[in-house]
């Protein structure tokens, strides 16, 4: 089913994300993960892929995998930044006799080792959406990834925006946003689509933070900030699992039912790390009259 057909019903979706496993203890997790996670009646799920396209093949064949298993509508990221417009087509063309009919349309982070890389095609994602829209007409929905708190190479959010405005313009349908811990900057990341007419739906990127150092990691590589008050009462407890457990799964869902009180965002999607026990908890403690 194309995410963008159902999303344009305005009916709320949630969604999760994957990553393609490295090995056979990796996809044991994720087949139990999936199992576990699919009762919640995703929309869609998300698989990524690796920078510069390290896990080509691994996305494909985890694509594939899940399809056949548990028949659920699945979103593979694609991103350009290494690929030559001839690779991508191969494997839209992979992606088009597996059924696959959405893409998340991604440019990849330049890699800061630049040793070794071959650029390709693309200088931003806008390029892969028009080589999709050419090639493949509107085989695919083209969802796009946009960033609350500006994208860590953009001088400012608005300019962000405005090249978000190109994605759009040139095909992408809805976006994901960018892991945030913050509402109030969604808040005015939607007062700045407003005012440039910017009207796609927008599913907000849910990180439960399960594992303190870990996510700072994450956060610090894509520019996102933790609140103060949250990353102090993390660190506090940060060798206590189950407490950064207990108040990562407590941020989140307040986060949600915020943003649901809000009517901020047409969908939560999830990332999940490959992991179930953080987002069934989330989900749980939301109302899930809001779903499907
Ligand atoms: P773009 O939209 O091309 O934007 C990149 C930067 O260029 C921005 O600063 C933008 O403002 C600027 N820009 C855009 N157009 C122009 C222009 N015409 N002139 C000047 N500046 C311009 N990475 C992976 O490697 N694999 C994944 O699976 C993956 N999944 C992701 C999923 C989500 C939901 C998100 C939010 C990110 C994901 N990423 C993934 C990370 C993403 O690849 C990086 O953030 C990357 O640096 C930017 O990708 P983009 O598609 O947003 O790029």
């Amino acid at each position: 089913m194309k995410i963008c057909e159902y999303l344009k019903k305005g009916k709320f979706s949630i969604s999760f994300e994957f990553f393609p496993p490295k090995d056979e203890k990796g996809k044991t997790q994720l087949i139990k993960t999936v199992e576990e996670l699919r009762k919640y009646n995703p929309l869609f799920v998300s698989i990524t892929y690796g920078a510069g396209g390290s896990t080509r093949d691994r996305t494909i064949s985890t694509v594939k995998e899940i399809k056949e298993k548990f028949n659920l509508n699945i979103m593979p990221h694609l991103t350009c930044i290494a690929h030559t417009k001839e690779e991508i087509k191969e494997i839209l063309k992979i992606y088009e006799s597996l059924g696959i009919e959405n893409i998340l349309a991604l440019r990849g982070d330049i890699p800061r080792d630049k040793e070794g890389f071959k650029k390709g095609f693309c200088n931003y994602a806008v390029d892969l959406i028009k080589l999709i829209k050419r090639e493949f007409g509107n085989k695919f929905c083209i969802g796009v990834a946009c960033y609350p708190e500006g994208h860590q190479e953009a001088k400012t959010l608005e300019e962000d925006i405005l090249h978000l405005k190109e994605k759009i313009l040139a095909g992408g349908e809805f976006a994901i946003t960018q892991m945030f811990f913050n509402n109030e900057d969604l808040y005015r990341f939607k007062e700045l689509l407003e005012k440039h007419n910017i009207h796609i739906p927008i599913l907000a990127g849910i990180m439960p933070i399960t594992n303190f150092k870990q996510i700072k990691k994450f956060a610090d590589l894509c520019g996102a900030t933790i609140p103060l008050n949250l990353a102090k009462k993390l660190a506090e407890v940060q060798d206590k699992p189950e407490e950064v457990f207990k108040i990562g799964v407590e941020y989140a869902t307040k986060q949600c039912l915020e943003l649901l009180e809000n009517k901020a965002v047409e969908g939560f999607h999830f990332y999940t790390l490959n992991k179930s026990k953080a987002v069934k908890e989330i989900l749980d403690n939301l109302p899930l009259s809001h779903f499907r």
